[in-house]
């Protein structure tokens, strides 16, 4: 049996300048270059993915979806053809074949694509529905309860004991070959979860929006002062959000050989994978 994993780029965003938001040593003149990294699983049963970024009807109806606050500061370049919904088209997929889709959290650059998958089972972790379910007014501020209008079928995890490298883990889907977890890293949003992927004998760990840069994971970090003061302006959780960072500095130090880990955000990471897809016999 082989699995092909696809690293999409759903959401190209060009916010502030290149030294803030992506090098410390880059340039004040060039614009910052963030993307949003999602994967697109073929498994032998049904194709899964992984966040969705940016949808269709935050393209076309982007001030009613996304508001005026995200678009101003985070220059989203709101591409059709970058859309998850397009480039399955594109691949040459049905895209009604995408069953299941696992969410990270559900930030607008997220969950922004779950529309164009009405029919997808939705695998989220209790905590972070329930921001959306039950918002408070911090919640309304933050999160846009029109990309969920379309009601979503969501199915909720709760956790249930199960470890991974040290983590809590979560099997999301059922009945399918391949290991897809939840793994609850809270902080950036109050159920905010990565999700790992077995690749061959390797895993993939998409950790979301727990870091921002390649660096934070490494034994030197060196985010941009930009990055790292909207990491901390958005946070839900701030020592939780710390805390699980350094846990994941620790598994790429200790465990790099198992795990590669990836965030969302970062151009460099994304640029490590092929847009054409890995295929590996599992
Ligand atoms: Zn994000």
């Amino acid at each position: 049996m082989s699995i092909r994993i696809h690293h999409l780029n759903c959401g190209t965003m060009c916010p502030l300048c290149s030294r803030l938001m992506n090098d410390v040593n880059g340039s004040w003149a060039k614009p910052g270059h963030l993307v949003c990294h999602c994967l697109l699983i073929e498994t032998p049963e049904t194709l899964v993915l992984v966040d969705t970024g940016l949808g269709h009807q935050d393209v076309v109806n982007t001030k009613h979806r996304l508001g005026s606050v995200y678009p101003a500061l985070f220059r989203p370049q709101l591409k059709e053809s970058e859309t998850a919904i397009s480039q399955i088209k594109a691949l040459g997929y049905d895209p009604r074949d995408v069953r299941h889709i696992a969410l990270t959290h559900v930030d607008l650059d997220h969950a922004g694509g779950l529309s164009d998958f009405p029919e997808a089972t939705v695998h989220i972790f209790k905590p972070e529905l329930e921001q959306i379910l039950k918002p408070t007014w911090q919640d309304r501020q933050r999160f846009r309860l029109v990309q969920f209008d379309h009601q979503p079928k969501w199915q909720v995890h709760e956790e249930g004991g199960d470890e991974w490298f040290g983590f809590s883990s979560i099997r999301a889907i059922p009945n399918i070959s391949t290991d897809i977890l939840l793994i609850p890293l809270i902080g950036h949003t109050r159920g905010h979860t990565g999700i790992a992927v077995k690749q061959g004998d390797k895993w993939l760990l998409h950790c979301g929006d727990s870091y921002y840069h390649h660096s934070q994971i490494t034994t030197s970090p060196q985010a941009p002062i930009g990055l790292t003061f909207f990491e901390a302006a958005v946070q839900s959780l701030r020592e939780p959000r710390i805390w699980n960072q350094g846990r994941l500095r620790d598994l790429a130090a200790n465990h790099g050989n198992e795990v590669e880990l990836f965030c969302s955000h970062d151009p460099v990471e994304l640029a490590r994978y092929t847009t054409s897809g890995i295929e590996v016999t599992i």
